[in-house]
């Protein structure tokens, strides 16, 4: 089957290339034609799902996943949530908003967060979405060079070493997109082979 990811994010795209099995073909809005950005305005993940989703797929018609996924942190109220991706302004570094947010938790030692991931996967007749959740908390200041956005600065449960520092293999079984994408698989196995077919 031929996917149509709806996402320019060089991390999340590597990410979901190397989990998805070998039998889907993925090619990103780019590769797609669709040059245009897409408003993200909503409140909840989900919604900014859909929004990334439909978008590409009325322009290709064909099946198309999208990731909206950010990190929320207790003390800041559950921010940057949604806006994740341009904390720090619009154009914004990973390292600038990796700094601000350590900026804005200061020395507070609730330094809980998750991340968390919704996929929306739209196909001719069906809408579908799929979540993951990572629980973690925030560390003192970045740490490691692997992985993307927040990775230096976030610690999973269970790990004293940040995102960027611990290996491929250990973020792909306990991230929030791993386990969003591990259901999304399970859906795609249960489709008919008609429907989960190459295209
Ligand atoms: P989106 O493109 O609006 O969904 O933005 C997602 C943003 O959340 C990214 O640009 C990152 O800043 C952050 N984010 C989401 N998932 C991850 C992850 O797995 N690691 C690090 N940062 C992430």
């Amino acid at each position: 089957m031929t996917i149509v990811l709806a996402s320019n994010n060089a991390g999340k795209i590597a990410e979901l290339k190397s989990l998805l099995p070998a039998g889907i073909k993925l090619i990103t809005m780019t590769e797609a034609g669709y040059l245009k950005r897409i408003e993200e305005p909503f409140n909840s993940f989900r919604e900014n799902a859909y929004a990334k989703a439909k978008a590409l797929f009325e322009f290709t018609g064909l099946p198309t996943l999208s990731d909206d996924s950010g990190i929320c942190v207790e003390a800041l109220d559950g921010k940057p949530g949604v806006h994740s991706a341009r904390y720090a302004g619009p154009e914004a570094s990973d390292d600038a908003n990796n700094q601000k947010l350590l900026r804005a938790l200061g020395n507070y030692e609730n330094r809980a967060a998750y991340y968390f991931a919704a996929l929306c996967f739209i196909r001719p007749g069906g809408l579908h979405y799929f979540e993951g959740r990572c629980d973690g908390h925030i560390g003192r200041r970045p740490k490691g060079n692997r992985g993307f956005g927040y990775d230096p600065i976030f610690l999973p449960e269970g790990y004293e070493q940040s995102f960027a520092e611990l290996s491929p293999e250990i973020k792909s079984r306990i991230s929030h997109r791993a386990k969003a994408l591990q259901q999304f698989i399970s859906f795609l196995n249960r489709l008919p082979d008609s429907a989960n077919s190459s295209t």
